[in-house]
This record gives structure tokens, C-alpha cells and sequence, in this order.
């Protein structure tokens, strides 16, 4: 069972002067007080709805009720009860169950964050342990791919988007090869022409014999997230580009978690230069 119902508690009061009494006929000062209604569910004030109020007079001590008010003790009160304001636990019951919302819908957020992190496929951490990898400065000896795409970017690239700050890393592992470039100012670019990356990319890698027979994974990532990723399927170009695109550069799902993977450093790859 729910009670429920109204309430009201004392807000304030208001004196008036200068109308006559409807019992004692007395002119002096009249002392209104104000009420403000509410409803409550167990008692627990949920939200204010109006105010009432009763005059008394200071002379014979008579109270009248608002609804015998005469027109300019009404005019006066009306004047006068803006003055008292609605205490805000009135809203108590709304504001607690506004905060109880609030709190089920992050509980309920983080609830499914950690879902998704169990089910998340497991070459997303190695994607993320590569993308903690990229360099502002890749050197020959560490990256010699990342150095050599750099030297290009450099050349070819407007300042305005800032290549200095470009963040480079590369990978080769069985036959495929990872290449990840952090550009911040990435979503600047129209993106029609966000691609022109990719192309220049990848004809420096025709240009490589050594590269001739290798997969190539391209992820362009902005400021925020993937926004360009070429594989060897595929190009896709968008605000925003799943991360999984990549995914396959690190081999079958079914890989993790029961063999571990041969991986070849890409600096081996300093043959070809
Ligand atoms: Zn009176």
C-alpha cells in the first residue's frame, strides 16, 4: 500500500494594513500566514503545488479564511506571497527520484561497460598496446617504416596540419603490416580528401619490392578515434571508423588466448631501405 496525499507547512507571513476587519471593523495591521501545499507519497514531500493562507486580526484575534478575504486584503495578499518562497525540500521526493534515475543510469552504463569489456575481442588490447606504441619521432633503428612514411608526410604535407605533431607506429607480423597515424587535426581535412593519405601511403609501399607481396592495414586515427582504416579488403572513411577493421591484421579471434603469436619486429623490415 502507498499513502499518499497533501500536506502543507507554515512558509511565512505577511502583515497588511489599512482594511477593516470583516468581524471587529478595526483598520489596524492584519497578519497573514502562508502555507504551501505539497504532495507527499509516505510522507516524503514530492512536489509544491500552490499556497494557501489565512488572515488573522491583531485587534479581536478573529481568523478568516482566503476564500473570505475582502478584494483588497486579496489584492494585498496576492501582492505580498511572492515574497515567500517554496523551500526546495518540497521537491525532496522528485529530486530523490531524479537522483535515483540518474544513479541507475550510470550504474546501468558501467554495468554494461564492464560487460562489453569481458566480451571485447581480444585483439582490441593489442590494438591499444600498439596505438600507446605511436612516436612522434619513430628512428630508422625502431621503426624504420614509421621513419621512412614520416620523411614523406613531412614533405608533402601543409603546416597548418601540423605533421611535426603526427604520431606514427608500424608492425609487421606474418606477412601483414600494421601502420597506425595519431593527426589530431585529422577531421580539418574535408573528407574526401582524408584518403589522399592512404593513396600516398600505399605508393610508397608499391614503390618498396620487399612490401610487393605484404598486407597492408592503415588506420588514420583523429583526435578522438579511427577515422580512416584501410585493410585488404576494404577502405572506410568516416567521423568515426570501428577500431575492428583492424582487428584481423593480429589474426583469427580464436588465436587469443590459447597460442602465443610469432611476431617479427619491424625493424627487420630496414632491409628494404
Ligand atoms: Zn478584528
Amino acid at each position: 500500500m502507498i499513502i499518499f496525499g497533501t500536506r502543507s507547512s507554515t512558509l511565512g507571513t505577511i502583515a497588511i494594513k489599512g482594511t477593516p476587519c470583516s468581524h471587529c471593523g478595526d483598520n489596524g495591521s492584519k497578519r497573514i500566514t502562508v502555507f504551501g501545499k505539497y504532495f507527499h507519497v509516505f510522507w516524503i514531500p514530492t512536489f509544491p503545488f500552490g499556497k494557501s493562507s489565512v488572515m488573522e486580526c491583531t485587534h479581536c484575534l478573529k481568523t478568516i479564511a482566503q476564500r473570505d478575504y475582502t478584494t483588497e486584503q486579496r489584492i494585498q495578499y496576492q501582492n505580498a506571497k511572492g515574497s515567500i518562497k517554496t523551500p526546495i525540500w518540497h521537491w525532496a521526493g522528485l529530486l530523490l527520484i531524479a537522483a535515483l534515475i540518474a544513479f541507475s543510469i550510470i550504474a546501468g552504463t558501467f554495468a554494461s561497460a564492464s560487460t562489453t569489456t569481458k566480451e571485447t575481442d581480444p585483439r582490441a588490447q593489442l590494438l591499444t598496446a600498439d596505438m600507446n606504441k605511436l612516436a612522434t619521432h619513430p628512428t630508422l633503428q625502431s621503426d624504420s617504416i614509421s621513419y621512412a612514411i614520416k620523411q614523406m608526410i613531412d614533405n608533402k604535407i601543409v603546416s597548418e596540419m601540423k605533421p611535426e605533431e603526427f604520431k606514427y607506429f608500424s608492425h609487421i607480423q606474418d606477412n601483414k603490416l600494421i601502420l597506425l597515424i595519431k593527426i589530431r587535426k585529422l577531421k580539418k581535412v574535408d573528407k574526401e580528401y582524408r584518403p589522399e593519405f592512404i593513396e600516398m601511403i600505399e605508393e610508397y609501399f608499391d614503390s618498396k619490392p620487399s612490401l610487393d607481396t605484404i598486407e597492408t592495414y592503415i588506420g588514420l586515427h583523429g583526435k578522438y578515434n579511427m577515422m580512416v582504416i584501410k585493410n585488404p579488403t576494404a577502405l572506410y572513411n568516416s567521423r568515426f571508423v570501428s577500431d575492428r577493421h583492424l582487428y584481423d591484421f593480429y589474426g583469427d579471434k580464436s588465436l587469443y588466448g590459447t597460442t602465443e603469436k610469432e611476431s617479427i619486429p619491424s625493424d627487420t623490415i630496414k632491409a628494404i631501405e
